[in-house]
């Protein structure tokens, strides 16, 4: 294991939707370096433990970041949105920002995307990163701000067991494993009506 440093303006802890939009208008309106950290592999936050049929629930084009939109406007012309603009998908999401860290973030010289790796407040307000893979750590040091941009905490069913007690021959799944059903089952009880629920009903 070895330790390092790294010296930046920004440090941005969280590489989701909230840390993408930030970083992409600091990159705009300012000179800044800025290093983002994520315990994740990709950016995108939680959109990578989605359920496989996740939408968005609002047009596409007003999701993302400012420099580069995300849809086009357009209105689909089948299925439950037709005649509305269209809703990107689970996977439509997580491109758009995969395309925003290699096309601009990166190539920008000024991102430094430090991902599976997790942050910690280190002794006397400095700040750490473990990479997850390798145990090595670094001490960054940060010239103007660290922002967090955790504060979401977003969980699917996916990512932990029931907060409740399941009775015994219940078959209780999260959404994600929905589409792995190949026999119909008799009845369904959706726990939740959120957005997830209703997604899972349609
Ligand atoms: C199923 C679902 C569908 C949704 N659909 C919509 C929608 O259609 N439209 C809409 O506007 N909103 C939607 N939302 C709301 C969604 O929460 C926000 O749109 C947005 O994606 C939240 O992003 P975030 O960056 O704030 O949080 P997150 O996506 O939770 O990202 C935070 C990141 O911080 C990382 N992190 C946390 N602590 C540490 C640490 N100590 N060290 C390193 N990394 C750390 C995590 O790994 C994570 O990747 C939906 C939410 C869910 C769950």
């Amino acid at each position: 294991m070895s330790v390092s440093e790294i010296d930046t303006d920004y440090l941005v802890v969280g590489g989701g939707a909230t840390a993408m939009a930030f970083v992409d208008t600091l990159l705009t309106e300012t000179d800044a370096r800025i290093a983002i950290v994520d315990r994740r592999h990709r950016p995108g936050g939680h959109w990578n433990d989605a359920y496989p049929f996740v939408r968005l629930h609002q047009p596409s084009a007003t999701y993302g970041v400012n420099s580069r939109e995300l849809g086009s406007w357009t209105k689909d012309e089948a299925g439950l949105n037709a005649g509305f603009y269209g809703l990107a998908s689970g996977l439509e999401v997580l491109n758009h920002f995969d395309q925003v860290m290699r096309e601009r973030f990166l190539p920008s010289g000024r991102v430094r995307w430090l991902p599976m790796s997790e942050y910690r407040e280190g002794p006397g307000g400095t700040h750490e990163i473990t990479s997850l893979a390798s145990g090595d750590v670094a001490q960054i040091v940060v010239r103007k701000k660290l922002v967090n941009a955790t504060h979401a905490q977003t969980a699917v069913p996916s990512t932990h067991p029931p907060k409740y007690a399941v009775a015994p021959g219940v078959n209780c799944i999260p959404p994600n494993r929905l589409p792995e059903i190949r026999r119909p089952h008799p009845a369904y009880t959706v726990v939740g009506s959120g957005k997830t629920g209703m997604d899972t009903c349609l």
